[in-house]
């Protein structure tokens, strides 16, 4: 089956990411810093590894269709004073972990990690290595914003042992590009890529995004040619989520030059396409790979897992975040860090975590993150083995979802056996939709329910 208009139409509604289960709107401010200290300290025995998130909020300007926690500022001091709270509270962390814990990934995000002049970089990294083990072969990741940045800035990553790195693209075209305020000239994105590949990082990830104002196929399909033949390792192709009553700087992008829906369809066509046909293979959510890259590899072997960095091959590690706004994770729990800066800053200066909310995750939750990752991450779930590893009738407990599945089979996103779910090619676009029907805090009253970004 096609991917169709109607098809569009009817799936086309609002829902979660799944980059956690329960999501982070659920997450409640009675969980916080006591509970939170109570986990890491219950848990050091886990046999568990580390992933390290670290969260820098500064930005040179506002792209206007971000939907990431950032200030826009052109003072660096800012950066240098946030430091010092940062490597406080990573020392506050590291204090109750414990030290034969390896970190098998660190991942810096943002706002725009680069925004660090590169002597800081150095000294972030060296501050994070000196509180907790990086292990040899950690995947050690960075989020790259071509302005501003300079050669010193990736040889600095380099230096500290950055060995993936990801290029913010969005669109090579101008009008694009002016129509979100985020002008960064092709010449500009070539010779950034040129140093990443010098650098000989062991992955060069690029991210672009389709649903912005002035798009057009024509226009997408240029993009897609010229970053297709600079051959990144993986490709994410992210939808503009629209969401100003959410994202109040969004209502600066013009909502008639939103592409329409027949343009949206047209668009993912050509995604698929292109992409398919250059040799990457479709992962799910916007993600794109080589055939012999390790995610690919993982979701074959079924060890893909979701966190909130996203697709991870790093199933069995308690995610430690620091940083404003930044989510850790245990297997039981959920904490955020509070995402008002200043909040975040005077916490940390009184010596305590600086947790806003979190959640301890229910037995349900647990069975149904399981049955949302296996639709996400593997792409199929057998049913039989799911309802003997859960202790459950699987056909009677997921009545609900299983008939709602059946219609979405109806279309062609699923196949239903007796004894397997599996997600079709046309279903990999739709995979939120087919997840949302597992997950029981969407059958709440829909006052009660958050606002989510769009599936598609
Ligand atoms: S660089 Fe990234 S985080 Fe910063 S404003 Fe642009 S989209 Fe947002």
């Amino acid at each position: 089956m096609q991917l169709s208009l109607a098809l569009l139409q009817k799936y086309s509604k609002p829902g979660p990411r799944y980059t956690s289960y329960p999501t982070a709107p659920y997450f409640s401010e009675s969980f916080g810093e006591k509970e939170w200290l109570e986990e890491l300290r219950a848990t050091q025995g886990s046999g568990r590894d580390l992933s390290l998130y670290v969260h820098i909020p500064f930005c040179d300007t506002l792209c206007w269709y971000c939907g990431c926690n950032m200030v826009a500022t052109r003072n660096y001091n800012r950066a240098t004073e946030y430091l010092g709270y940062l490597f406080k509270e990573i020392d506050a962390v590291a204090a109750q972990t414990n030290p034969a814990r390896q970190a098998k990934q660190l991942h810096w995000g943002g706002g725009t990690p680069t925004y660090l002049h590169p002597d800081d970089i150095r000294r972030l990294f060296a501050h994070i290595a000196s509180r907790f083990p990086i292990s040899d072969d950690a995947e050690k990741s960075c989020e790259i914003d071509p302005r501003e940045l300079s050669r010193e800035h990736v040889m600095a990553l380099k230096e500290s042992g950055i060995n993936r790195v990801s290029l913010g693209v969005q669109d090579l075209d101008d009008t694009v590009q002016k129509a979100v305020n985020r002008i960064q000239p092709e010449s500009l994105i070539r010779e950034v890529y040129g140093w990443m590949r010098e650098a000989d990082f062991d992955s060069v990830n690029v991210d672009l995004m389709v649903g912005l104002p002035h798009q057009t196929v024509e226009g997408f399909s240029v993009t897609l040619d010229k970053i297709i033949a600079i051959n990144p390792d993986r490709l994410a192709v992210f939808n503009y989520a629209h969401v100003p009553w959410m994202k109040k700087h969004q209502v600066l992008i013009k909502e008639e030059a939103l592409p329409d829906l027949a343009t949206r369809l047209a668009l993912q066509m050509l995604i698929m396409e292109k992409l398919t046909a250059a040799g990457y293979v479709y992962i799910g959510m916007d993600h794109y790979a080589k055939p012999d890259d390790e995610i690919v590899l993982a979701q074959k072997n079924k060890t893909l897992y979701r966190n909130f960095q996203g697709y991870t091959t790093h199933k069995d590690c308690d995610l430690y975040a620091f940083g404003a706004s930044s989510i850790s994770q245990t297997e039981d729990v959920f904490v955020q860090n509070h995402k008002d800066l200043k909040r975040y800053q005077a916490l940390v200066a009184e010596g305590r975590l600086p947790i806003e909310r979190g959640l301890r995750v229910a037995a349900e939750d647990k069975l149904r993150r399981d049955a949302i990752t296996r639709i996400m991450c593997d792409l199929e779930l057998d049913k039989a083995a799911f309802g003997r590893q859960w202790n459950i009738d699987f056909d009677a407990y997921f009545a609900d979802a299983l008939a709602e599945l059946q219609a979405m089979a109806g279309d062609g996103l699923v196949e239903m056996s007796a004894g397997r779910i599996s997600v079709t090619s046309l279903g990999r676009i739709f995979l939120r939709n087919i997840a949302m029907p597992f997950d029981a805090y969407l059958k709440k009253k829909a006052e009660d329910r958050p606002m989510f970004s769009k599936t598609l």
